[in-house]
């Protein structure tokens, strides 16, 4: 049992991934050991898989090949060390082998400036994260969820899926997280009344899994009409059937000028209270702050590598729109919690589980990232989600 291989997906190179097999992890007292249900692909995920070692948005992340991907990740407990059974939970009585979990992207240190005086958003000084920054030739290797089992670093965070919750509905946690920390930073202020309010416009650039998850927390958050931009008409699709989205598809509306008239048609003149970009492509920047009412907020999620430039009128977009501009990179890791209980609260009336389209063994890795990166996908699972 103890010197069983364990299966693993491995970037070795830009588009080259080899499964490989390694030694199961010797686990100490502040560690741990998932089963692995299964890993979402990610955003992020596509970037590294075509680019290999870049920069990613969070100061000092660069990547490390050869990797083992993997930051959505959805586990059963295998074994856990005393201390971490008690330290890595976020919620409730300490750990115990055999629960399931959702096991957070990256890891704090808890004590330095950002951890100490940034509530919400520490972004750690010190943060280490899964499935990107260190590479599987540090042992103990398994450092991603691509993989039949992960190890568990000291001071990963980690939150009990409620029992009633599918797998396929758990694994879009992370993704859920990072609409919920964004739509929690858009909310009102007191003072000016700008922000998210019920029954606001919130256009979304980009319905991919993220763009979905923000429609999805959109609408159980009281947003009012939610307005989906894509060019692919099967995701435009799952907007319209999951979250009763407008739309608007770049194929009937290719020019940028019809498409901010169409948002200000469906908005009584007055443009989206909210616009969130999900396309991860900045150069989709100025459309949306030209869809933004004045005093709107928009929030930049998608734009995670840095790979292209965007030109914009601060005078004329932000400054006398009285724009907010928030960027959004991860989450309070008090929103895993959160989501949890939100899906399982609102799984009979919204059908989160169609958002996974694909699901992949671990050997399958890199046919499912291709079709991750196809228009004609929604969230792509690597792993047997049993
Ligand atoms: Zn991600
Ligand atoms: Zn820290």
């Amino acid at each position: 049992m103890k010197h069983e291989q364990v299966k693993a997906a491995v970037l070795v190179a830009p588009k080259k991934m080899e499964t490989r097999t390694f030694p199961t992890p010797e686990i100490t007292k502040d560690s741990g050991l998932v089963r692995m249900l299964g890993s979402g692909i990610c955003g992020t995920d596509k970037h590294v898989y075509t680019q290999g070692e870049i920069r990613l948005g969070l100061p000092g992340d660069v990547v490390r090949l050869p990797i083992i991907m993997g930051h959505e990740n959805l586990g059963v407990i295998e074994e856990i060390g005393s201390e971490a059974a008690k330290a890595m939970v976020m919620e409730g009585p300490p750990l115990e082998v055999g629960e399931r979990v959702y096991i957070a992207a990256d890891i704090k240190c808890g004590h330095c400036y950002n951890c100490r005086n940034i509530y919400g958003f520490p972004w750690c000084l010190n943060h280490t994260s899964y499935g990107d920054v260190i590479s599987c030739d540090t042992p103990p290797h398994l450092f991603g969820g691509y993989s039949e089992k992960m190890y568990l670093l000291p001071k990963s965070d980690l939150f009990r899926v409620p029992k009633s919750l599918p797998n396929e509905i758990a694994l879009l946690s992370e993704q859920m997280a990072v609409a919920y920390g964004a739509f929690g930073r858009a909310y009102q202020s007191p003072i000016t009344k700008e922000g998210l309010s019920p029954g606001d416009s919130v256009v979304i650039q980009g319905v991919g899994p993220l763009g979905l998850c923000n429609a999805l927390m959109a609408r159980m958050l009281g947003a009012g009409k939610i307005i989906a931009v894509d060019k692919s008409e099967y995701r435009l699709r799952l907007a319209r059937e999951l979250c009763s989205a407008e739309v608007i598809s770049l194929n009937e509306h290719p020019k940028y000028s019809d498409r901010v008239a169409r948002v200000n048609t469906l908005t009584d003149n007055i443009g989206a209270d909210l616009v969130i970009e999900c396309t991860g492509d900045p150069g989709v920047m100025s459309e949306g702050l030209d869809m933004l009412r004045i005093g709107g907020t928009y929030l930049v999620e998608g734009a995670y590598v840095e790979d292209a430039d965007t030109r914009i009128s601060p005078s004329r977009q932000i400054l006398a729109k009285n724009a907010r501009i928030i960027g959004v990179s991860g989450m309070p890791h008090q929103a895993y919690g959160r989501v949890l209980k939100m899906m399982d609260a609102y799984r009979a009336i919204i059908h989160f589980e169609r958002m996974i389209t694909h699901q992949f063994d671990v050997e399958e890795a890199t046919r499912a990232i291709e079709i991750s990166m196809s228009p004609d996908s929604g969230k792509v699972a690597l792993g047997s989600m049993k």
